[in-house]
């Protein structure tokens, strides 16, 4: 029915001083008015807080996962080569 606040936002991370900018919150300051995707934001905007270009932000989203899942060693498969016996003379 009615469920407001399952809209998928994605928050987007400035890579200087790590402020995360909420499409739900918007920028006020900046002329961003609350619900305006990061797409949405003009090229101009930068980070209200350190003044870092907007292309400088990243996403948070996706497979950048802490590699401590990705990091499993894996077993070495046997080696299935036939042993040879060296003809003797
Ligand atoms: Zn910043």
């Amino acid at each position: 029915m009615m469920s407001p606040g399952t809209i998928t936002t994605q928050r987007w991370i400035c890579e200087s001083c790590g402020m995360i900018y909420d499409p739900a919150e918007g920028d006020p300051d900046g002329g961003i008015v609350p619900g305006t995707a990061f797409e949405d934001i003009p090229d101009h905007w930068v980070c209200p807080a350190c003044g870092t270009r907007k292309a400088d932000f990243y996403t948070s989203t996706g497979p950048a996962e802490p590699a401590a899942l990705a990091k499993e060693s894996e077993p070495r498969p046997p080696e299935p080569g036939p042993r040879r016996r060296a003809p003797r003379a």
